[in-house]
């Protein structure tokens, strides 16, 4: 396993992916790179500093973005990783795929929780950046009444990260058949006599269904509102995974694996597809389906990294309350605290310009 850190070629400062310019960014000397220049800093020394007991999946990834690299100190499954900037411990969760180094803030991808068979396939990088992003909070929390004035501090406010999320997303093209039964029924006066004339139809529709982007979250402690409330993302804005991205953000890795998911897509994807046929055979008074088969005749699963702006405030009740907006789109999703105090203040004020009026009517009319 390898810790990535990205280093800026003329002063050796960090590198962080920049969502405003969707460059890298060298946070001393400000100096801009583009994915292609990134790709082309990687020192000759790496090899040589390539853990030899690394598989070929570890070599691999770590060959193509990698080149600053430094061992994990406690094997495969460890969770402390020793910063290449200063050298100190990072301690991490199982599934923190990038982070900032507790001591100099500095940011590193940990590139071999990201390798083999839990190499992202795709990203959506971030497109709103911190400033925006925390903009848009106070923009948020200022709309709102009876927020406590602890959500707004500094401190607070320095909590908001940028994470990358991991989610399956589902494509299939879905063959389905149906046969029904249809009625149409007219009723006609004829005289002084009201015929009713049904008329019995076996319907049938055949078709090929695309369905798209249908997703899922990969992470098991993710919180479910949350991750559902910031959908949906532009999936045409993709892009093929690269640590790059990562820098200067955390990120968390898929802990649920492709098998997990795959039959409640399969079988949402399914009544996709029914509901789509049905909805095809109209013009009737009324129809029974018999009889519908479904066969996928191409299924594509993309484990994907997807940016949220995250912020989580512990609330006196002991509840956990959480804002968080979409990194792609800026679609903001949250449940604020509500401060009772002032709560209880308003309506005290509105009481008491309750009662001024009443008394002040009460006066006119006497
Ligand atoms: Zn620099
Ligand atoms: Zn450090």
């Amino acid at each position: 396993m390898s810790v990535i850190s990205y280093k800026c070629p003329n002063c050796d400062g960090e590198l962080i992916f920049d969502p405003k310019t969707q460059k890298y960014k060298c946070e001393y000397c400000f100096s801009l790179f583009d994915q292609a220049q990134l790709d082309a800093m990687k020192p000759d020394t790496q090899e040589e500093q390539t853990d030899s007991t690394k598989d070929s999946y570890e070599a691999e990834s770590a060959k193509e973005d990698a080149f600053e690299q430094f061992d994990e100190q406690n094997g495969e499954d460890g969770m402390i990783y020793t910063c290449p900037s200063c050298g100190a411990q990072i301690v991490t969760d199982a599934t923190t795929a990038a982070t900032f180094c507790y001591y100099c803030h500095n940011p590193v991808v940990l590139g071999g929780r990201l390798s083999g068979e839990n190499m992202p396939d795709k990203i959506i990088p971030f497109a709103i950046d911190k400033k925006e992003a925390e903009k848009k909070f106070l923009d948020y929390v200022n709309s709102k009444k009876f927020i406590p004035r602890a959500f707004f501090n500094k401190k607070q406010i320095e909590l908001f990260s940028g994470v990358y999320f991991p989610y399956w997303i589902y494509n299939t093209s879905i063959k389905g058949r149906m046969t029904a039964e249809a009625k149409k029924v007219r009723v006609y006066r004829h005289g002084d006599t009201e015929f009713t004339e049904t008329s019995f139809y076996e319907v049938e529709r055949e078709g090929n269904i695309q369905l798209q982007d249908m997703t899922e979250n990969a992470l098991k402690k993710a919180n479910h509102v949350l991750a559902d409330g910031v959908m949906p993302y532009r999936m045409e804005d993709a892009k093929a995974f690269n640590f790059g991205f990562l820098s200067g953000f955390l990120a968390e890795k898929k802990d649920i694996e492709k098998d997990e998911v795959s039959a409640a897509l399969q079988a949402e994807a399914k009544d996709y597809a029914d509901k789509m046929l049905r909805e095809s055979i109209d013009g009737y008074s009324s129809v029974h389906s018999r009889n519908s088969s479904f066969s996928a005749n191409k299924e594509e699963y993309a484990y994907t990294l997807l940016p949220v702006w995250t912020i989580t405030y512990p609330g006196k009740n002991g509840k956990t309350y959480y804002y968080s907006m979409n990194g792609q789109t800026g679609k903001i999703c949250g449940e604020l605290p509500v401060d009772y105090k002032k709560v209880a203040l308003t309506a005290l004020i509105s009481g008491v310009a309750a009662l001024l009026i009443g008394l002040l009517g009460g006066y006119f009319i006497w």
